[in-house]
């Protein structure tokens, strides 16, 4: 191809070669000017800054946020201790040791009940297979998103953090089954409040079983994280 014959069209356009010379200029005038034309238009749109965390947004009624562990209307907890929520767990986020309920220290209303519970919020998903598996709805999911922190050890949240609070009605696990009710009859809803005179029972368990994390999430967690069994 000549260079100087303008009959020729250039490769890259179909146009003919050297008419494109104005046609390029227009264009390097027009798309900075096009960039300002986007500012310009944003200018009267709907702002989309959100003022967390002053204010908060609300989150739709099934957000997967914090887990809870959640208690019978009388107190007693609902976790049996299965651990079907961890073997559930696709990120190995959730640990569970279950141990046996008994007369002077009864924590649910079955055999079984969670001793140990913990989950690590620096794995979670919040994927909600958790909850898809237990069996007795002992954990569910609350809205709380404000989950991170600057320490991984404290994303490991243990039992007492994610127990469920009192409610008018119920005392405080350990205490007895309401009298004359087994695990079945809460499970149909009998029970609906604590039997009247329900006392705690004192918590032989609760703060003696100190264990380090690194026994229970392996060894890259912080071997400093206290959990405290119950
Ligand atoms: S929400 Fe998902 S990732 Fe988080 S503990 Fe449950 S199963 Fe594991
Ligand atoms: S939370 Fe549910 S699935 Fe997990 S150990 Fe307790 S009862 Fe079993």
């Amino acid at each position: 191809m000549s260079r100087n014959n303008p009959s020729e069209k250039s490769p890259a356009s179909g146009a003919p070669a050297g008419s494109g010379e104005g046609k390029d200029t227009a264009q390097g005038f027009h798309n900075p000017v096009a960039g300002f034309g986007v500012t310009f238009k944003a200018m009267f749109k709907k702002r989309l800054t959100e003022q967390y965390p002053e204010q908060k947004k609300v989150t739709a009624p099934r957000f997967h946020g914090r887990h809870q562990l959640n208690r019978h209307p009388d107190g007693l907890e609902k976790c049996v201790g299965c651990e079907l929520c961890a073997w559930a767990c696709p990120a190995d986020a959730i640990y569970v040791e279950g141990a046996d309920n008994t007369d002077e220290e009864r924590y649910s209303p079955g055999e079984r009940y969670g001793r140990v519970y913990q989950i690590n919020y620096a794995r979670c998903i919040l994927c909600g297979l958790c909850i898809e598996a237990c069996p007795t709805r002992a954990l569910t999911m609350t809205n709380e998103f404000e989950l991170a922190d600057s320490s991984r050890e404290n994303l490991i949240y243990t039992k007492e953090q994610l127990l469920a609070g009192l409610e008018e009605g119920m005392v405080d696990s350990p205490h007895a089954i309401f009298p004359g009710m087994d695990e079945q009859d809460y499970y149909r809803g009998l029970v609906t409040e604590a039997a009247p005179g329900t006392e705690p029972q004192v918590a032989h368990s609760k703060g003696e079983a100190v264990q380090e994390a690194e026994s229970t999430f392996g060894p890259e967690e912080p071997a400093s994280k206290k959990v405290v069994g119950r």
